[in-house]
């Protein structure tokens, strides 16, 4: 069965009979330790709140209980650093023994003290830069510009040699938020060697919402403009930011974020979605005491589908398009018309 045809099946199958399947990707934070503090940080409370309690062979162990049939691609990413896990190499690497596909989210913080081959390397590494001047770099992350680029530097070659794929990530924020800043990125990213260059736009807690210098739409054209001419991909998603600023007074009807991914945080619990680490009403169980056990003994797939009738949900949402999908599923959009023809996957 062609990949899409299968996810197609594995997401309608789930809506007919109501019974929650594992999704192929998940994401596992190894630390809610990070040594920036960038302000637009969403994690600053469930860090301040939160401690690691997952060891090492705890996390070897979650690995182990992955259901291979199912489950695909692990991300490594926030509550912290995930190169902060003083483990963190050897975690990796347990998981790529285990044939897991993998990416890591970081700030680049260590990068160097990675170790990798060419057999045994992750798809993608996404380091979250956000700006080459130094002083905004400050502003923004609270950390060292230089000693971060000295270290991609130094591994970004062997990692190319590998197979992975790199992508030098721009959070759009107050203070780089200029066509001249996005331009000098984009031109570091290329000579650098990044394969990709990605931006989004930074959401904040306090509902303070950043806008484009002129519109989305311009910048996106002129982001494309600048790295057609520094051969770099680009990787935009304003039209995720399109859709927030629309529906940002609504509470989301249906969430099928599970169906997606799901997190297994460092605090030792399952959520729902990256948006409420250590917010209680979206844990779905207890990975460390439990394994993945928990998330079968609730009526998952029921909750998503009156998702607003228990949760209240207005955040900018990665999954806004596959909802969308999902929801012409539920109201019969099959064979001929599915997925996999309409060219959603
Ligand atoms: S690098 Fe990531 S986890 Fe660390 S402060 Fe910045 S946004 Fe938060
Ligand atoms: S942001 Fe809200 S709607 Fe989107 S996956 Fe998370 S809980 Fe669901």
């Amino acid at each position: 069965m062609a990949q899409a045809e299968y996810y197609f099946e594995r997401l309608n199958k789930q809506l007919k009979t109501d019974k929650f399947i594992f999704p192929p990707s998940v994401e596992i934070d190894l630390t809610n330790t990070c040594y920036q503090n960038c302000y637009y940080c969403n994690v600053h409370d469930f860090r301040k709140n939160f401690p690691d309690v997952g060891t090492k062979e705890d996390y070897l162990k979650l690995i182990d209980l992955l259901p291979k049939e199912d489950c695909y691609d692990i991300t490594y990413a926030g509550g912290g650093d995930p190169l902060a896990n003083k483990d963190a190499n050897e975690i990796f690497n347990y998981s790529l023994d285990k044939k897991f596909k993998i990416g890591i989210i970081t700030n680049g913080m260590g990068i160097d003290k990675l170790s990798f081959t060419k057999d045994k390397r992750p798809d993608w590494i996404g380091i979250d830069i956000d700006t080459v001047d130094e002083d905004l770099y400050f502003k923004i992350r609270k950390g060292n510009l230089k000693k971060v680029l000295n270290g991609i530097d130094k591994t970004i070659s062997d990692f190319k040699l590998y197979g992975t794929e790199m992508t030098f990530k721009c959070l759009v924020t107050d203070y780089n938020n200029t066509k001249e800043n996005f331009k000098e990125s984009i031109e570091l990213a290329s000579k650098m060697g990044f394969d990709m260059f990605f931006v989004r736009v930074a959401h904040f807690k306090d509902g303070h919402i950043i806008q484009p210098a002129t519109t989305w739409d311009d910048l996106e054209n002129y982001l494309k403009e600048q790295c057609e001419k520094n051969n770099i991909r680009l990787g935009c998603s304003f039209n995720k930011e399109k859709e927030f600023l629309i529906n940002k007074n609504k509470f989301i009807e249906k969430c099928f974020g599970p169906m997606l991914s799901l997190i297994f945080a460092a605090d030792g619990k399952i959520y729902w979605c990256t948006e409420y680490r250590g917010i209680k009403e979206y844990q779905l169980g207890d990975w460390i005491k439990n394994g993945i056990k928990d998330l079968y003994s609730n009526d998952i797939v029921k909750e998503m589908k009156k998702f607003d009738q228990c949760h209240k949900c207005s955040h900018q949402c990665r999954f806004y398009e596959n909802f969308k999908f999902i929801n012409k599923i539920i109201d019969g959009l099959e064979g001929e018309d599915a997925g996999h023809k309409t060219g959603f996957f």
